[in-house]
């Protein structure tokens, strides 16, 4: 552990992930970890292991598949059930066998609570606390507690909360994070209520909702009464009104309070982080959202402007470039030129200055016309590929693809996709059904290039995210279609952009078997 000092608490995997309507895979789970990695986040909450299978096969891949360089992650869990002992709770063992270094236990603090959703007694509450907190211990993890309702059990009994706190901190817990669980709190009530908390001599934390719109305004009031763990999400994520966004909270801290949290120069990639875990979430990003939002340093041309253009400090509370972001921005981090030439390298090409700049060129102005590549990684590289080789090499052409979806009279709806492609000197003609449009025109490819290329069968089709974009500068909105896909050794991802969502699919989908080809070993 680097600095113990102060922590910067991650929750969206498993606090976060209760948003409606946001559904991450594991794959998906892994990338953001990744991203929140690279923002220098201390402590990532991987999920509940033993709860959810999914979070089992999260913290079980997280071992060989995420090189975390700053942050360590946590596996979420509840003290053990009343009446047997932590060492048998099976939930227990989950946690204990997840190779998390850190398990973060919820616990009862409010005493309705437990009488009436835990139908325990309150004394068995702690004993459950207690055991459960020392028994992980003892086995080798460090253990922090989410005092759950924390704030409504202090108004309904001050003296049992507190006793909650005495008890995880005298078990060994690191970190006692104070819940606001149900998000109803003002940040003058809640100062004081920490103020008594870190009375106690536990080290406090705090976590947020943001039901009264006050979650990060919340957790700074709560630093400033003594807490030194915040705890929160990308972007806000979260049931309801969401969390406390971890991202205006580390920058509030950072920037107006002097904390060192993240390193500055990760700070100068927030914008395009908190971008990037939208593109992974699918949740549109929000352009009012404080730093980073598109519109977060946009001035409305006008009375101001001229006066901006002489000294823009006057109309910004800090300079846009602390966090990445700027008065009118480019979302990629793809689009300098230093980016490009080094994610070359990493991909093992060397660009001479002109190929970069022509790159860069081509990736602003697909951006402009909505392309992502930070989620495409495979057509970035595809770009990179054609920018090298000074034309667009490929090993199939098409002529054209065709699909038509029937509604059959018993009610079931069928696609049917014909393709026709040239590969080898050969004009292919290939037919493929599916459920929809897409899965219809992907095994009509496949099968087109099958019987010259056996390999594309090891490779499938995993994920497909649609987003409409809104038009801009008069143009009407576009589909956005990201493809991932996968083959026996990894993933890529393919972007394709259209008003058609069924072209903009094929897009996706035609490098998709591209980049699966030269994966394969297949060079044009
Ligand atoms: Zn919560």
């Amino acid at each position: 552990m680097a600095d113990d000092g102060f922590h910067v608490y991650d929750t969206t995997l498993r606090d976060g992930a209760q948003q409606e309507g946001l559904n991450l895979t594991v794959a998906d789970k892994l990338a953001v970890a990744r991203h929140l990695d690279a923002l220098g986040i201390g402590f990532i909450e991987g999920g509940w292991p033993g709860a959810n299978p999914k979070d089992t096969e999260f913290f079980r891949r997280a071992r060989t598949e995420l090189d975390l360089k700053h942050a360590q992650l946590a596996a979420f869990g509840a003290t053990r059930r009343a009446g047997v002992k932590a060492a048998d709770d099976p939930l227990v063992a989950a946690l204990r066998e997840s190779g998390a270094p850190i398990v973060t236990l919820v616990a009862k603090s409010h005493d309705r609570h437990v009488e009436l959703a835990l139908r325990t007694t309150l004394e068995e509450n702690l004993a459950m606390i207690r055991d459960t907190v020392s028994h992980l211990r003892a086995e080798g993890q460090r253990v922090f507690l989410d005092a759950e309702h924390f704030f409504d059990g202090y108004k309904s009994n001050p003296s049992y909360a507190l006793e909650v706190l005495r008890t995880a901190a005298e078990a060994g817990a690191s970190v006692i994070a104070l819940c606001d669980t149900n998000g109803g709190m003002l940040p003058d009530e809640l100062g004081g209520v920490v103020h008594a908390a870190v009375g106690t001599g536990a080290r406090i934390g705090i976590h947020c909702h943001d039901d009264t719109g006050c979650a990060v305004a919340n957790t700074l009031a709560a630093v400033a009464a003594g807490a030194t763990h915040v705890q929160g999400c990308a972007n806000g994520y979260g049931e309801r009104s969401g969390n406390a966004n971890l991202f205006t909270v580390v920058a509030n801290l950072q920037l107006k309070k002097g904390f060192d949290l993240v390193p500055r120069q990760s700070l100068g990639d927030m914008t395009r982080i908190a971008h990037a875990i939208t593109e992974v979430t699918n949740v549109t990003p929000n352009s009012h959202q404080p730093y980073v939002g598109t519109s977060a340093f946009a001035h409305k041309a006008g009375l101001h402007a001229s006066a901006i253009k002489v000294d823009p400090n006057l109309y910004q509370h800090i300079d846009p470039a602390e966090v990445g972001n700027d008065m009118r921005m480019l979302v990629s981090d793809m689009a300098g030129r230093a980016s490009v030439e080094l994610k070359g390298r990493e991909l093992g090409y060397r660009l001479s200055s002109d190929q970069s700049r022509q790159l860069v060129d081509r990736v602003k102005e697909l951006e402009s016309r909505g392309h992502t590549f930070e989620a495409a990684d495979a057509s970035f590289e595809l770009l990179l590929r054609d920018t090298v080789a000074g034309e667009r090499k490929r090993h199939f052409s098409v002529e054209s693809w065709r699909v038509i979806v029937e509604r059959r009279p018993a009610g079931d709806i069928v696609s049917e996709a014909t393709v026709k492609l040239h590969a080898k000197g050969e004009r292919i003609v290939a037919t493929g059904e599916g459920n929809g449009p897409v899965n219809a025109l992907d095994k009509a490819v496949r099968l087109a290039l099958e019987q010259l290329y056996p390999e594309l069968a090891a490779v499938q089709l995993v994920d497909f995210k649609v987003r409409i974009l809104e038009g801009t500068l008069g143009t009407d909105a576009v589909t956005r279609v990201l493809i991932t896909s996968s083959d026996a050794t990894g993933e890529w991802a393919t972007v394709g952009v259209d008003e058609n969502i069924i072209e903009a699919s094929w897009q996706a989908l035609e490098q998709a078997v591209t980049y699966g080809l030269l994966r394969a070993g297949h060079t044009v």
